[in-house]
Order: structure tokens, then sequence, then C-alpha cells
């Protein structure tokens, strides 16, 4: 792939990196690529970050044809920069995109992508522990046409956000969730296990009751029975039950996380049992009543690991571990955060050097 690259004469100062936050700031430059039906993927260019001019009959404005995805990469305790997984997230992308009938660029030409903008902003991968460059790919339809097809003209970009420790050094935060038994993130046969912008539409309203209601975030259960449970808030869901480490099975209505399957590969390398089930929240209440429920966490790019201390229904509170962080979404979240500083073994070959 050829990429024009064109630096802006105006950089920014940064941020100081102890007031990064998650998705305030910008590096200085974005990738962008874009698709027609008669050309194919073609205009590479890493360019000065900025707006960008859109039709505004554009698709993604009307009948939401957008994607996203979000990786970080890492400055090592050595300096080496690296990504954590790169290609298992262009993968997905590949994979979702033909729900919502959008080409994308190879999963190779995705990865380099990554690697090229996070080259020319090298000075933006930040240093202290914890922190990250966060890269955010985005696919939209660009074509300026209302009727209902899918578009011919796409635009893959890359931005890239410096973004601080989820946790803010003061260790793992266990979360207060409510679990919502009236709206659905994704239903059966929905846009569930794509990276759709969609989902994260149809999640706003009941985040936004939980959090009214002094939640943090909501526990998402089935759209047909509405007793088995599926993710917590953006987030794939663990629960740790005597022994046996459970998530429910990836489907249509669940998004196949690179952290649940980097969680699934560590915890056999534990010696832990996991399996990957229909989990009902009347199983969990019952583990709950007999002491066997030990943990309950979710799992993302951007917290890793996020315990989960309270699960809230109508007239019933379960306290999980006393409100603290386990012992081994601890150990998970230790274990991964060191792979990607590059302090311990990458026995995976999960990291891909800059
Ligand atoms: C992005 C996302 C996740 C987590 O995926 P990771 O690859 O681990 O970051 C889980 N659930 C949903 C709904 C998501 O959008």
């Amino acid at each position: 792939m050829d990429i024009q690259i064109s630096k802006t004469t105006t950089p920014k100062s940064r941020p100081p990196e102890s007031e990064l936050g998650f998705g305030r700031f910008f590096s200085d430059h974005l990738f962008a690529m874009d698709f027609s039906a008669d050309k194919g993927w073609h205009d590479a260019r890493i360019q000065p970050y900025g707006p960008f001019q859109v039709d505004p009959a554009a698709g993604v404005f009307h009948y939401g044809q957008a994607m996203f995805e979000g990786s970080k990469a890492f400055c090592g305790d050595d300096g080496v920069l690296r990504l954590f997984r790169p290609m298992a997230h262009a993968e997905r992308m590949m994979a979702g995109a033909p729900r919502l009938c959008m080409p994308t660029p190879s999963a190779e030409q995705m990865v380099e992508a990554c690697k090229a903008l996070v080259r020319v902003d090298a000075d933006w991968v930040p240093k202290a522990s914890g922190t990250s460059l966060y890269l955010r790919p985005t696919l939209i339809a660009t074509e300026g046409f209302l009727g209902v097809r899918p578009a011919n003209e796409y635009r893959y970009f890359i931005i890239a956000s410096p973004v601080g420790s989820y946790y803010g050094g003061s260790g793992l935060k266990p979360v207060r969730i409510w679990v919502e038994t009236v709206d659905v993130r994704a239903p059966r046969g929905g846009l569930g296990a794509a990276k759709a912008g969609a989902n994260y539409a149809a999640s706003l309203h009941a985040a936004v009751k939980a959090k009214k209601a002094g939640f943090d975030q909501v526990l998402w259960l089935d759209g047909q029975t509405h007793e088995l449970v599926e993710e917590v808030g953006t987030m794939n869901l663990f629960a740790l039950l005597g022994n046996t480490l459970i998530t429910p099975p990836l489907s249509d209505s669940i998004l196949a996380g690179v952290t649940r399957d980097s969680v699934i590969t560590l915890s056999k390398d534990l010696g832990l049992t996991v399996e990957q089930r229909a989990l009902s929240v009347k199983e969990l209440r019952a583990a709950h009543a007999k002491g066997e429920l030990r943990e309950v966490f979710g799992t993302g790019t951007a917290a890793v690991v996020s315990p989960v201390g309270e699960l809230a229904f109508a007239g019933e509170t379960l306290r999980i571990n006393d409100g603290a962080p386990g012992a081994l979404g601890l150990k998970l979240y230790e274990t991964i955060t060191g792979i990607q500083r590059g302090a311990l073994k990458d026995a995976h070959g999960w990291m891909v050097t800059v």
C-alpha cells in the first residue's frame, strides 16, 4: 500500500500525561483511505488531524452505515512501540462489515495503516504506566444519495488519542451495575456481533437511566427471554462460579472482544476451567445464595478488566466479593497490562512492534 504523507505545519503541544483521561485529546495526524465501486480502495494518506468534508446526503448520516474499532499502541518500558493484537482487531472489522453491507480494506492494509499512523505520531504515544495511544479506526458510507441501499462510496479513517490509565493509578475500582430488563442492546439477528455505531446508539438510553439511578453501567440480557446475561456496558462479561470461569458464547448479539479472547487464553494458562455457555440471571442468583459467585467482571480494550462489585435488580442487590476486586480479575489485569508494556513474556505472540 502506497501511503502519501503530508505532515502538519502546526503541531499541537502535547497534554501532560497525568491529565489525559479518555478520548479528550487527538494526535497531530490521521490516516484516511477512500473506496468507490469503480476504483476500489484508493488514495491512502496520512494528513493533519482536522475536520473533513462529507456530503450531507451521505449514507452514514441517514441510514447508519458506520462501524469502528478500538485498539491501543504502547510505549514499552524498553522504549519500543508496540500494538496489542492489531490483526485480531482488523479481522473483526472485516468479519462485521458484511452485516452492514460495507466493504473494508484488507486486514493487512488496516494493520499497516495503524502502524504508519503510530510511526508518524510516535511522539504522541504516552510513556507513563497505564497510558497508551488509543487507535480508533472508523468506516463510514460517504456517497451522497438518499435511496435506501448500500452506498457505493466509503471512507476508512484512523484517529489516535493519547489516553490515561482507566483507573487513574488508584487500582481497579469495582462498578455498580443495574440489570436492564426493558431495553435490549442487540437482538438475535441484529448488529450485535459487529462493532456498529448503531449498537451504541441503542445502548445510551438504558445507560443514562442507570447513571441517574446511581449505577455505573447496565448488564444486558438477551432480547428474547430477558433471562440470559450477554454483556456489561460495552464490555464482555465473565463470572467465576466456584473454580469455573463462565462467559456467554459468541452469537450474533455478542461482540467478539479481543480482550475476551485474551482472558479465555490466559485463564486456561492458569489452569482454570473456562466455559463458553449460556448463563442465566437465575443461575447467578442461585450461585450467589450458595456463596459460589466469587467474581464478576467485564473485559474490553479501554479498562482491560472491570470488576463488578454489585449487581442490582428491582428489589434485590447481589454484592460480589464484598464489593472488592477479585483475585482472578486482578491477576488477569496485571498479566495483560504487563504483556502490553513488554514487562511480561508475550507467550502468545500478541504484541506487534511498530
Ligand atoms: C468493543 C466492545 C467490546 C470489547 O471488545 P475488545 O476487543 O475487548 O475491546 C465488548 N462489547 C462490546 C459491545 C463492544 O463494543
